[in-house]
């Protein structure tokens, strides 16, 4: 399928993967290599460099003399016209992004698309914040005051050097919405992409140096989560961890931040909840619903994957969702009109239908799909289960994966609801679906998640802050949380 793509693209993958530290690209100091695949072929797209621990070290010493050197000198301004430039440079080549999410990751172009275009906004939108940071005044204490004229005022400052280590399922955009913040705060940055997804974040390093950012302000360290992961969160001279990826390494992570004290924010899994008034409209709710739950093949943190539906519309929204999820072209992401793609590797095509495997012998009733996509590739057919109950396993873990698991309701009272909807350990996102708007309302007030929407699934825009209750994570990210994430706050206290 490599020759499906444009040539830009196929010279962008000659061109090799390297890892780029201090502005330099290199093969690291072990020569390591590993093969990059497409999902949808299981062919060789690229050979990529593998870092490990001295690697990430060189690049920590590098994001480090850049922060105290020459990305210190640079104003809020000077910063946000580089991350101005940087949107350019990501709009300048749009299409080699995308097609190279599309081979890497398995995701359909359409929606490369898009994700590209989201990035090319995120730097634009953080390159705003970076111009609007600002400390405040206040009065000074008591003590100094008694000595005299004095003032109390904050300073916002960068957090220092930050390690960014980021999952397969969105690749650039999970290194963009970590990056644009990070530089417009001020930080220098070690990104370590996820070892599924290497070929994107390269390409972006090459695009920052372009765009005209110091040396070291950016370094990309592909690797082994288990070797350049755990050296980055280990590393005495990162000042913060920002993290997604599962719920699993991020509490390793966040134990592992303990003795040293550096600062972590998570963006871990989830398991949303999608609730169904009998009042909805059903041919805006089918579409939406399924969604919810296939969009990205299922491999989204935000994914609506516990569908909880009155009993008035049960079988007649199970119908629905039932033929517009066959009706869903599969393919390969390149092939005009794929809706869904396959998995991002076959060790998660065999976790998913492990799951597919226990929905099955555990009693839920199986509405479509329910196998793998026989031919090459990590195909699994989207899964829909009704009638599940909430102690079955396809109900209670993140599958990451095509599987839907639905649920009748009886009741009318909000409170059973929710407390059905909250019977997780995750808190990520979610959606309500109703013409009531007082009963809609009502309803998100109750459900436990960081980000919830009504009649729409999984409303994510640079401007709109994202993160996770319970075991989903710590902090937001987007909007003008993120830029907290990577910005202390100094007071100042001046006897005059
Ligand atoms: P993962 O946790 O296995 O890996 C994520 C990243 O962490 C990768 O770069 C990996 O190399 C690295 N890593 C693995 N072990 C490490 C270690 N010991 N030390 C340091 N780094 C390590 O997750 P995954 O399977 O790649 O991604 C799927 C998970 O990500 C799902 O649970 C999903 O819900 C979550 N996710 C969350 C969000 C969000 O915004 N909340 C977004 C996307 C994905």
């Amino acid at each position: 399928m490599i020759d499906k793509a444009s040539q830009t693209t196929r010279d962008a993958i000659a061109a090799g993967f390297p890892l780029l530290i201090g502005g330099r690209e290199t093969p690291g100091h072990a020569g390591r290599t590993m093969a990059s695949t497409d999902p949808a072929t299981g062919e060789v797209i690229a050979e990529f460099a593998l870092g490990d621990a001295e690697d990430v070290g060189e690049a920590v010493a590098a994001a480090k003399a850049a922060f105290h050197g020459p990305w210190s000198r640079l104003s809020n301004m000077q910063r946000a016209d580089l991350l101005r430039s940087l949107s350019r440079k990501i709009a300048e080549n749009a299409v080699l992004l995308a097609e190279l999410e599309v081979l890497d990751n398995g995701m359909p172009r359409m929606l490369a698309d898009q994700i590209v275009g989201n990035c090319v906004h995120l730097f634009e939108y953080y390159a705003g914040w970076a111009e609007r940071i600002e400390g405040t005044t206040t009065e000074a204490p008591p003590h100094v005051l008694a000595q005299g004229e004095a003032l109390t005022y904050t300073l916002r400052e960068p957090v220092g050097v930050v390690g960014l280590i980021v999952p397969w399922n969105v690749p650039l955009s999970m290194a963009c919405l970590k990056l644009a913040p990070a530089l417009a705060a001020g930080c220098t940055t070690v990104l370590k992409p996820a070892e599924e997804t290497p070929l994107s974040a390269v390409v972006l390093g090459r695009l920052i140096k372009e765009a005209g950012f110091p040396d070291g302000v950016v370094n990309v360290v592909n690797g082994l989560g288990a070797e350049a992961g755990a050296a980055l969160v280990a590393h005495p001279d990162l000042s913060k961890i920002a993290f997604t990826g599962s719920t699993e390494v991020g509490k390793m992570i966040a134990r592992e931040c303990t003795d040293s004290l550096k600062k972590v924010s998570l963006e871990l899994g989830g398991k949303s909840p999608v609730v169904v008034f009998p009042d909805v409209d059903l041919a805006k709710a089918i579409p939406g619903v399924a969604m919810a739950t296939f969009f990205l093949q299922g491999q989204n943190c935000m994914a609506g994957t516990r569908i909880f539906v009155h009993r008035d519309i049960y079988e007649p929204l199970l119908a629905g969702l039932a033929e517009f999820t066959a009706n869903m072209q599969m393919g390969h992401g390149l092939e005009a009109g794929t809706m869904l793609g396959p998995l991002v590797s076959a060790k998660q095509q065999q976790r998913v239908m492990e799951y597919v495997e226990d929905g099955k012998s555990c009693g839920a009733r199986l509405i479509v799909g329910g196998e793998a996509w026989q031919g090459p590739g990590n195909f699994v057919r989207p899964t829909i289960f009704a009638d599940v109950d909430p102690s079955m396993r396809i109900v209670r873990e993140e599958i990451f994966g095509p599987v839907m698991a639905v649920q009748p309701f009886d009741t009318d009272d909000l409170d059973e609801i929710a407390a059905m909807a909250n019977d997780s350990p995750y808190g990520l996102s979610g959606s309500v679906w109703t013409r009531d708007l007082s009963n809609a309302h009502r309803m998100v007030s109750r459900i436990r998640s960081g980000h919830v929407s009504i009649n729409c699934h999984g409303a994510v825009a640079s401007n709109i802050p994202f993160g996770g209750y319970k075991q989903s994570g710590w902090g937001r990210e987007f909007g003008r949380e993120g830029m907290d994430l990577y910005l202390e706050t100094k007071a100042v206290t001046v006897a005059l």
